[in-house]
């Protein structure tokens, strides 16, 4: 059976922990450099970006981590999580660490200017109508040629903006999403990245 990882420093590890094990797969948390090297996949919660980014280094688990995602292991970030996966963030703090892998940018609490937690039906690609719960969350304002945009919400503050902004993204084997499927109870973004950890394993 696959094993997946969920980073375990800070944010809403427990819900990805459930949400994973309803996936039929093995779900660890993470939180030493030996744990990451025993899973097929990992998860970057939802929580602040750059307190986990802060703790992936005091942890040593930075670099490790950076190097895994690159070698082509699953990932999947969930709002922080999408932050950490980014390869450029706006409105982040200057001391903030990038794992990177996913090439976008990101812009952190994105929404928050118009309103800070807001829910939305979003049609992801590959899975279908979505209830998704956004906090403080960021969007994708550019996304690099390889991304595959999995789904967007409307953006009623700018008109002008009919596409919407992006909420969910692919590339190859790194999945984000702005929103929290872990909170919902609606397995199947999950069971999206399991397929994926299948896959590549
Ligand atoms: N605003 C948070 C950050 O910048 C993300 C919020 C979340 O994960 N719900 O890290």
């Amino acid at each position: 059976m696959s094993v997946v990882g969920v980073l375990a420093l800070q944010g809403d590890v427990h819900e990805h922990l459930v949400a994973l094990a309803e996936a039929d797969v093995l779900a660890r948390p993470i939180r030493r450099p030996e744990e990451l090297a025993e899973v097929d996949g990992v998860v970057l919660p939802g929580g602040e970006s750059t307190a986990i980014s802060r703790l992936l280094a005091t942890f040593d688990l930075l670099e490790p981590l950076r190097a895994r995602i690159k070698e082509g292991m699953p990932a999947y970030g969930s709002c922080a999580g999408m932050i950490l996966l980014a390869d450029e963030v706006l409105d982040g703090r200057a001391d903030q660490h990038q794992l990177g892998g996913l090439d976008i940018v990101v812009r952190r609490n994105a929404f928050g200017r118009q309103v800070d937690s807001f829910e939305a039906d979003v049609d992801l690609t590959g899975v279908g109508e979505v209830h998704a719960v956004f906090i403080r969350a960021p969007w994708v304002e550019k996304a690099g040629d390889g991304v595959e945009v999995l789904a967007r919400v409307p953006d009623s503050a700018e008109a002008g903006d009919a596409a919407g902004r992006i909420v969910a993204v692919r590339q190859g084997h790194v999945l984000a999403t702005s929103f929290h499927p872990e909170l919902t109870g609606d397995g199947r973004v999950h069971r999206l990245f399991v397929d994926m950890v299948r896959a590549a394993g």
